[in-house]
């Protein structure tokens, strides 16, 4: 607990057990209790107008540390059999900017077994440093291994703030770290930002069913943690000439650090839709009317060389695989182009798709909030209007070929 009534002082008033948010206070024998609910908020503090409350002192709190003592930024470097994932690229990209505003390095994190091709890379894409674990227990990802060896290196070397992408992997990762190390770990974000005053990472994300965003900050534990959405931030331009240092080393890893053995690794038999890297993205919405309506949607992604989005409530009724899914709990895109067909436009499937390019939105409802934010808008009942499109799209290949033909002869 990290607030406590001086006994002697309470005059049993009532004022604290009115303002706590979280009913933490009884009162007995006219004397203020705070009891094991108390989340430390403070409002007791401010209502008692004796100053009978107090708050304990913050080195008393579990895993506080001397928040001076951590500074650069570090960005973990997903990469899977080789590949480094876009979304560390993107937190090149972000961690660059914060580590230019604190005016420290920027450090990537990179685990595996024989990837020294990525940790080059990494210094293209923008960081000072790459922080190397090469081990044949890191080839595959395992909690522990990649806890183990992160936590020491937190230990030994001090972050200020860890950046990792919100994946199936970082989102297994991240929680496991930052409970070892004792700090707070904001899931999810779709935005960051610092206060240059105190070194305070500013961490947005969406809360209560996106209907707010929350900036949420973590002033007294290192490092500040968060996890970011694939496809949100823009990726770090590659620089070939750039120069970095590359801190290659073997963990101290043995096998029995390691509980879960991997015993196999099965590729998932469905096809992966790579939305987040697709330049266009042609979308069904509830106004498809039923699941056929996907085969439309996909004749004209294909006749556009893009693939196949949903809404949730498409994914919801079953029409379609939850890896189709744009919006705030499917997936961030960025395409060059996005076309919404009967997709009405709910803030969480803005969330998802608003960051593109070129937004075009078929909706018979010309009041349907999607049109608020297309470049294009068609009011009109899809099954007329996709048809066309696709005509007119047959028609251009058919100048096209034509053209060449002519050309060709000539
Ligand atoms: P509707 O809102 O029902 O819209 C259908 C549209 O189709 C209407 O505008 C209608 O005018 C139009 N229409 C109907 N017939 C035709 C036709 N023949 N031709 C042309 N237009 C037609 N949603 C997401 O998409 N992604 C998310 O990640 C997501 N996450 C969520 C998270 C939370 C916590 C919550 C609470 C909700 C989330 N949602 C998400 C759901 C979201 O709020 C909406 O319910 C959903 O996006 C609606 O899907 P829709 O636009 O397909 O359907
Ligand atoms: Fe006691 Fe202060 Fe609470 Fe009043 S507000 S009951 S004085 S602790
Ligand atoms: Fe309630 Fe907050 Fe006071 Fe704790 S610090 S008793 S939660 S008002």
């Amino acid at each position: 607990m990290a607030v406590k009534v001086i006994e002697l002082k309470c005059i049993g008033c009532g004022k604290c057990v009115r303002v706590c948010p979280f009913d933490a206070i009884e009162m007995k024998d006219k004397k203020a209790i705070i009891t094991d609910k108390c989340t430390a908020c403070g409002q007791c503090l401010e209502a008692c107008q004796v100053d009978a409350i107090e708050k304990e002192e913050e080195k008393r709190r579990a895993g506080s540390v001397d928040i001076n003592e951590y500074r650069g930024v570090w960005v973990f470097a997903e990469q899977r059999q080789g590949n480094l994932l876009n979304v560390a690229i993107e937190l090149l990209g972000e961690g660059r900017k914060i580590a230019d505003a604190l005016n420290v390095p920027l450090s990537a994190v990179l685990l595996g077994h024989n990837v020294d091709d990525i940790a080059e890379r990494l210094i293209k894409y923008g960081a000072d440093q790459v922080l190397y674990a090469d081990h044949k227990l890191l080839d595959i990802y395992t909690t522990e291994a990649y806890t183990k060896v992160i936590y020491d290196l937190i230990k030994e070397r001090k972050p200020e703030i860890m950046l990792l992408g919100a994946t199936n992997l970082g989102r297994d990762l991240g929680p496991r770290i930052s409970a070892r190390v004792h700090t707070g770990l904001t899931a999810d974000c779709t935005k960051l930002d610092v206060d240059l005053e105190n070194r305070r990472l500013m961490q947005t994300r969406p809360a209560f069913g996106g209907n707010l965003m929350a900036t949420i900050i973590c002033p007294d534990h290192r490092p500040q943690m968060a996890t970011v959405r694939p496809g949100v931030m823009e990726k770090a331009k590659y620089d070939e000439n750039r120069k970095g240092e590359i801190v290659k080393f073997s963990p101290d890893l043995k096998e029995e650090d390691i509980r879960a053995k991997v015993v196999e690794v099965v590729k998932a038999a469905k096809a992966i839709v790579a939305l987040e890297d697709a330049k266009i993205i042609v979308s069904g919405g509830r106004g498809l009317g039923n699941p056929e309506g996907f085969k439309l949607i996909k004749e004209l992604a294909d006749k556009l060389g893009g693939v196949v989005g949903a809404s949730r409530a498409t994914v919801d009724a079953g029409w379609i695989e939850q890896s189709h899914q744009v919006g705030q709990t499917g997936k961030t895109v960025r395409p060059s182009l996005y076309v919404a067909c009967g997709i009405s436009g709910a803030i969480q499937h803005l969330a998802g798709m608003q960051e593109s390019k070129v937004i075009v939105a078929i909706n018979k409802d010309p009041d349907a909030p999607i049109f608020k934010v297309a470049d294009f808008g068609i009011v009109g009942d899809l099954y007329e209007v996709i048809p066309e499109l696709i005509e007119a799209l047959d028609d251009v290949d058919d100048i096209v070929e034509r053209f060449k033909a002519v050309s060709q002869g000539a």
